[in-house]
């Protein structure tokens, strides 16, 4: 298994931004705004552990931007969760929404934790303090969290309701938060909606060179909310799965990986080590075996220069955030091999955030056809904007991807100025 790395993480991202920054020759002074972002949130909460004593967790919110509406973004809980690594994350949200032409802007938060070693009580008792913790911060129009790895509906509920506590407004916390069951106001479609628009990305991908996605043989790197849906969809369309990794182990099988087959196991034994229809192999060798679509959809900075050497793929569909070190991402261009980023790739998740908040606003349930249709129209959009800023100025589809939110952002600037 590679390393969970974040060192630099946001430098990362400002690296990415400053790129398509200088391709638009972007006025400084809106170029420092979005260097930074507009808010750090800190908070230390104790939460009562079932032993009885009180462990004191460190949580995070971001706000980078809210230019073109209220913060949005996902929730992490993760060991690894810091300062760095949520400012990056946050900041990426900020040029997603504004790609995808969603009314939000961008922010991310965690709480350094590991949520496969807490109960179900602890769980929601850290959920509940931290969402306490941020108080005001967070509002249907303010700031509206949504999963990311490590959260689920189940703590977005918990969250929702944890709001309509402190805050006395039931109706606004249905707002407050996307992402939750569908039970508790959330979408149809929603749970699928990162991989789903995965789907509808290397879609478009493969119309732009022609290609069949059927018969295609694929990687997947984690097998939770994305990593999962994603395998799912690809093997209904045709896909071949030969191999697939996660904290657990890897596993493959040159003939295909049943993908549903594989998610009834993991959801029993918690991994895909010891999946008895595939072979267990070494992690490290994961990257090595050839495959036409790579797609890590677990943890940042995995393809590193060190593993972009030996990857053997055609294209990599960032279905992670950030998979790609900058470095990495040189060597695979020399080598032939695109890369699907990320602030395109999984950005189904914010779309249908968006979609579930509208829902909420008018209390309406849209079907499930409505919110697929209504994805793929969307995301189909800001693919084909990608495409044309790429014809324009003979960049990379990253640079492309901040080059179309970095257009949205400065229009929206220009035109209220910064006050006062
Ligand atoms: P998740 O918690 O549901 O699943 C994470 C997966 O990563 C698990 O299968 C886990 O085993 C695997 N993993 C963890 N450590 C690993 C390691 N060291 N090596 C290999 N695999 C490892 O998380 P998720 O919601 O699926 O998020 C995955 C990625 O997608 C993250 O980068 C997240 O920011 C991004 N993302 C998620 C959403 C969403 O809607 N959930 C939206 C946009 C982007």
């Amino acid at each position: 298994m590679t390393e969970h790395r974040t060192d630099g993480l946001f430098s990362t991202a400002m690296a990415q931004f400053h790129r398509a920054a200088d391709l638009i020759d972007l006025d400084e002074n809106y170029r420092a705004l979005l260097s930074q972002p507009k808010n750090e949130i800190i908070v230390n909460f104790p939460v009562l552990m079932d032993n009885g004593s009180y462990e004191v967790f460190r949580g995070y919110r971001i706000q980078h931007n809210d230019t073109l509406g209220p913060y949005k973004g996902g929730i992490r809980y993760h060991p690894g969760v810091d300062l760095d690594e949520v400012k990056a994350l946050a900041a990426w949200m900020t040029w997603k929404t504004a790609l995808c032409d969603v009314p939000f802007g961008g922010g991310k938060g965690g709480v350094a934790c590991d949520p496969n070693a807490l109960s179900r009580g602890e769980l929601a008792r850290v959920t509940r303090r931290f969402t306490y913790a941020l108080g005001q911060n967070l509002g249907p129009e303010v700031d509206i969290p949504a999963p990311d790895m490590g959260t689920n509906a189940q703590v977005m509920v918990w969250m929702m309701d944890t709001f309509a506590a402190s805050s006395g407004d039931a109706s606004a916390a249905k707002r407050a938060v996307t992402g939750k069951t569908v039970e508790c106001g959330g979408s149809l479609g929603r749970e699928k909606a990162t991989g789903q628009g995965a789907v509808f990305g290397l879609q478009h991908w493969a119309d732009e060179h022609a290609y069949d996605l059927g018969g295609m043989t694929a990687s997947i790197q984690g097998w939770g909310n994305v990593g999962a849906n994603l395998g799912r969809l690809l093997h209904v369309h045709g896909v071949v799965l030969k191999t697939v990794s996660d904290h657990t182990g890897a596993i493959v099988d040159e003939a295909g990986i049943d993908a549903f087959d594989l998610s009834n196991w993991v959801d029993e034994y918690g991994g895909v080590a010891g999946y008895p229809k595939a072979t267990e192999m070494d992690p490290n060798e994961f990257w090595e075996v050839p495959v036409h679509l790579c797609c890590p959809a677990a943890l940042e900075a995995q393809i590193t220069p060190e593993v972009a050497q030996r990857l053997d793929a055609k294209v990599v569909v960032e279905a992670a955030n950030g998979p790609t070190t900058l470095a990495a991402e040189a060597i695979l261009a020399n080598r032939g091999i695109d890369v699907l980023p990320d602030v395109l790739m999984n950005a189904g998740g914010v779309v249908v955030s968006y979609f579930e908040w509208l829902q909420n606003r008018t209390a309406e349930q849209w079907s499930l056809d409505t919110v697929d249709r209504r994805l793929m129209d969307n995301l189909w959009a800001a693919a084909d904007r990608v495409v044309s800023v790429m014809l324009e100025f003979g960049c990379s589809r990253r640079e492309a991807c901040y080059v179309v939110a970095l257009r949205r952002l400065v229009a929206v600037y220009e035109q209220r100025g910064i006050w006062p």
